[in-house]
């Protein structure tokens, strides 16, 4: 391989940027992708080589499904077998930082590897103006985990993706930071139709009770239809001690509201959960890069809250490595 095919390009989020990107995805390559929630490495989900490929890049294990980004919710449609609840929440928060799991239909045409096998597929419908022009473009459902080698801190700004995955992808499309800063909310249904939370994320439960008439609950373990939600994930090199009312030693100290005095860095000081999200994976790759240990202040555990403390519960855990 020569040098130059090693390059990562950066785009920018132009209609010849878009283009270009497109032009990669149609011929098997990967594209790291902006989105509201955080970049995502974007491969052809109907191409197995792409697939592989993410895999790879990622050093993702197979057995972790990806999500399906879409443009159009006849897309979904196409692919999946949506019920009345998942209708729902698609209609109320799509586009947007939301995931919906199904049963497949015959004939999705999707790459096998892309659901690690399983009859389900979790499908998004992202908001970012960027995201959807490149989807629009390309045409095709596009299968982007986020765009981080795998169990890393994921990635907010195009400078992460590159930090990350400079030389083992083709391009990265440069759409700004991230509004949204965590992932999507993952939604299963249980056998009786009603929604679960099968990972915490940019919608709040709060939020889909405004339209589903009851708080989603986190599923059960039982109930979880996927491998993948790894104890251990989201993970910075130092370690990182959780409810830090203040900082003990030459930690580097993560301060969230007003009482924070003297923090290193701090989520929001105005306890604001939303700003804290967006703020939080920036946040640890900073922090992670001054080499020390990291100590984070307490998040109620409502709203955003819930995301953002299930992200510092992986970054927290003890790793495989
Ligand atoms: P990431 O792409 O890093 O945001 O992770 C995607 C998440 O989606 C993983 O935690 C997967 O377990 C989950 N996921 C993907 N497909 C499915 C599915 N069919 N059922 C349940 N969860 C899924
Ligand atoms: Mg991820």
């Amino acid at each position: 391989m020569t040098a130059e095919r090693d390059q990562t390009e950066l785009l920018d989020q132009t209609p010849a940027g878009i283009s270009r990107a497109s032009t990669i995805l149609r011929s098997g390559g990967l594209v790291a992708i902006p989105t509201e929630t955080v970049y995502g490495l974007a491969g052809d989900a109907r191409n197995p080589a792409a697939v592989k490929a993410i895999f790879a890049a990622k050093g993702r294990p197979a057995h972790n499904p990806l999500i399906v980004h879409v443009a159009h919710m006849d897309t979904a449609t196409a692919l999946a077998r949506l019920d009345d609840t998942a209708r729902t929440l698609a209609h109320h928060f799509w586009p947007g930082a939301l995931t919906l799991v199904a049963p497949l239909r015959d004939g999705h045409g999707l790459a096998p590897a892309v659901t690690a096998g399983l009859d389900t597929v979790a499908l998004r419908l992202p908001a970012h103006p960027a995201a959807r022009a490149l989807l629009a473009e390309f045409g095709r459902p596009v299968a982007a985990p986020s765009a981080n080698p795998s169990g890393q801190i994921s990635p907010t700004t195009a400078a992460h993706v590159m930090a990350g995955l400079s030389g083992r992808i083709a391009a990265v499309l440069d759409g700004g930071a991230c509004p949204v800063g965590v992932e999507s909310t993952i939604i299963g249904t249980d056998d009786t139709g009603r929604a679960v939370v099968l990972r915490a994320g940019g919608i709040s439960p709060e939020m889909m009770a405004g339209v589903l008439g009851y708080l989603p609950a986190p599923a059960q373990s039982a109930t979880i239809t996927a491998p993948g939600q790894m104890a251990s994930h989201y993970a910075p090199r130092a370690s990182v001690r959780l409810n830090a009312a203040k900082r003990t030693g030459h930690e580097v100290w993560i301060g969230f509201g007003p009482d924070c005095t003297g923090a290193d860095f701090t989520l929001s000081e105005n306890g604001d959960l939303a700003q804290a999200a967006s703020q939080l994976f920036a946040i640890l790759h900073k922090a992670d890069a001054l080499g020390r240990p990291i100590a984070v202040a307490p998040v109620p555990e409502h709203d955003l809250g819930l995301a953002i403390n299930d992200r510092l519960r992986r970054a927290a855990a003890p790793r495989d490595t």
